[in-house]
C-alpha cells in the first residue's frame, strides 16, 4: 500500500437476488477495503439490460473512492467482494448478483492481460456516464474526454433514476 492516495470511480451493478440491496450493501463494503475510502455515490438507477435481452432489468450506480491500493490491489479487493455476493461467472452479459469495474483511476491509462483503465467499453454505456455524470460532471475521461457529448452518443439507451 502505498503513502499515496488516488481517486478511483468504480462501477456497480446488479440483476439478481435484490439487485437494490446487493448495491447498497457493496457500498458498505467497499468503505472496508484497506487504505479506501467512499468519498460519495450516485443515485441508483433502473437500466435495461444490453447484449442478452432475456435477463432482468440490471441497477447501476458509480462510486467515486479515495484509495492507497494500487489498480491490481484495487481489483483483487473488488473481486473479493464479487465473490462473496455470489457472483458465478459463466457466460458473457449473463446475469449477475454484483458487477464491480474500475472506471477510472485517476488519470492512468493502462493495459495488460487483466486490466484495462479507462474500462474499455465505459465510454459507451448511458449505465455508466449517467451517473458518472451525476457524480462529476466535469470529469475528463483519459482518451476519450469531457462526459456529455459520449452521454449524448447513447441516447438509445434505456434508464431511470430510481428512489430507494
Ligand atoms: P466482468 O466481471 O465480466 O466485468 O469481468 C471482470 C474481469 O475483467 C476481471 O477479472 C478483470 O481481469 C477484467 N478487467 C479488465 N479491466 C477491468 C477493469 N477496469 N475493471 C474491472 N475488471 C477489469
Amino acid at each position: 500500500m502505498s503513502n499515496q492516495s488516488s481517486k478511483a470511480f468504480i462501477a456497480l451493478g446488479s440483476n439478481l437476488e435484490n439487485p437494490v440491496f446487493q448495491i447498497q450493501h457493496a457500498f458498505e463494503e467497499i468503505k472496508q477495503i484497506p487504505g479506501t475510502c467512499l468519498l460519495c455515490h450516485s443515485s441508483l438507477y433502473k437500466t435495461a439490460p444490453m447484449g442478452r435481452l432475456d435477463q432482468p432489468d440490471f441497477i447501476n450506480a458509480v462510486a467515486l473512492i479515495k484509495t492507497q491500493l494500487a489498480p491490481h490491489d484495487l481489483l483483487e479487493a473488488l473481486l473479493m467482494i464479487e465473490h462473496n455476493h455470489g457472483r458465478m461467472r459463466k457466460s458473457l452479459n449473463e446475469p449477475r448478483t454484483l458487477d464491480l469495474d474500475i472506471l477510472l483511476y485517476g488519470e492512468l491509462q493502462y493495459q495488460d492481460e487483466v486490466l484495462t483503465i479507462p474500462h474499455p467499453r465505459m465510454a459507451q454505456r448511458a449505465f455508466v456516464l449517467k451517473p458518472l455524470m451525476e457524480i462529476a460532471p466535469h470529469c475528463q475521461i483519459p482518451g476519450y474526454g469531457p462526459i456529455a457529448p459520449l452521454l449524448e452518443l447513447c441516447q438509445g439507451q434505456q434508464l431511470e433514476r430510481i428512489k430507494v
